[in-house]
């Protein structure tokens, strides 16, 4: 699905990322760890277009999507989620669901919703959708709930949910655990299974929480000072010296 050949990114004399190679398997749920600062994010910033790398190559299904920026990728089914969630804290669950740009559908949601009289059939449908994602998501009695006011974990939940209005199907997960509770983390993690395993969703995801890496990821990549270091299933890195001296603590 997704081949990173050679990618590297300086920021003036600081090597973020160097010559890092790996390839995010169509299907699967690929795992990225490593300490703060390995250049995790500034792998998936490249990755996703945020910006380009300073050498190397992207690729998406065998297309060269190197540099090419957000939107663009997104319109080639390529979506990423951010550490902190960036839902619309002043719009409610449902409304933040319906502005999601609806990529190949063209649709702006949130305008059909205002002129609800005339929505159309295929607004009809992407109603319908919102409330079938809420449903996956386990989110409906949150709907009018402001997104402002929801936990961290509904907010990775609803930021989930943003994906699926979307016809992505590669999502890059930057830290979906991060600042979630037990119960929750639980529910997010059966929410990615699902995707993955009913839905066709490939994922790429940054995590630091290694019970949820180990329960969702194979195979799993470690990055150390920039450089990759290590990629298997989770069961072998926590055998290997140099991935427990560089992150497991040993
Ligand atoms: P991780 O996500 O693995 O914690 P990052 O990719 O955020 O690591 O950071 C890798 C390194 O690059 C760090 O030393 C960080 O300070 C640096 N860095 C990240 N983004 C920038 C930026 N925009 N400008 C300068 N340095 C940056
Ligand atoms: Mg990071």
């Amino acid at each position: 699905m997704i081949q990173i050949q050679n990618v590297s990114k300086s920021f003036g004399g600081l090597q973020a990322v160097k010559d890092v190679s790996f390839e995010v398997a169509k299907g699967s749920v690929t795992g990225l760890i490593g300490p703060n600062g390995a250049g995790k994010s500034t792998l998936f910033n490249m990755v996703a277009g945020l910006f380009p790398p300073t050498s190397g190559r992207v690729l998406l299904e065998g297309k060269d999507i190197t540099g090419l920026p957000t939107h663009r990728l997104f319109h080639r089914g390529l979506v990423r989620t951010f550490q902190v969630p960036h839902e619309f804290s002043r719009m409610t669950v449902r409304e933040n669901l319906m502005v999601v740009p609806a990529g190949q559908r063209g649709e702006n949601l949130f305008h059909a919703w205002l002129r609800w009289g005339k929505v159309k059939e295929q607004d009809r449908q992407t109603l319908e959708k919102v409330d079938e994602v809420l449903a996956f998501l386990e989110i409906t009695h949150v709907a009018d709930e402001l997104a402002g006011n929801l936990s961290g974990g509904q907010k990775k939940l609803l930021d989930l949910g943003r994906t699926m209005m979307t016809d992505a199907r590669m999502v890059l997960l930057d830290e979906p655990g991060a600042g979630v509770n037990r119960t929750l983390l639980g529910k997010i993690r059966e929410a990615i299974q699902r995707l993955n395993r009913e839905r066709g969703y490939t994922f790429c995801v940054i995590e630091h929480d290694m019970d949820l890496v180990s329960a969702l990821c194979d195979p799993v990549h470690v990055m150390a000072n920039g450089e990759l270091i290590a990629s298997g299933p989770m069961s072998e890195l926590r055998r290997n010296e140099q991935v427990r001296e560089a992150y497991l603590g040993g």
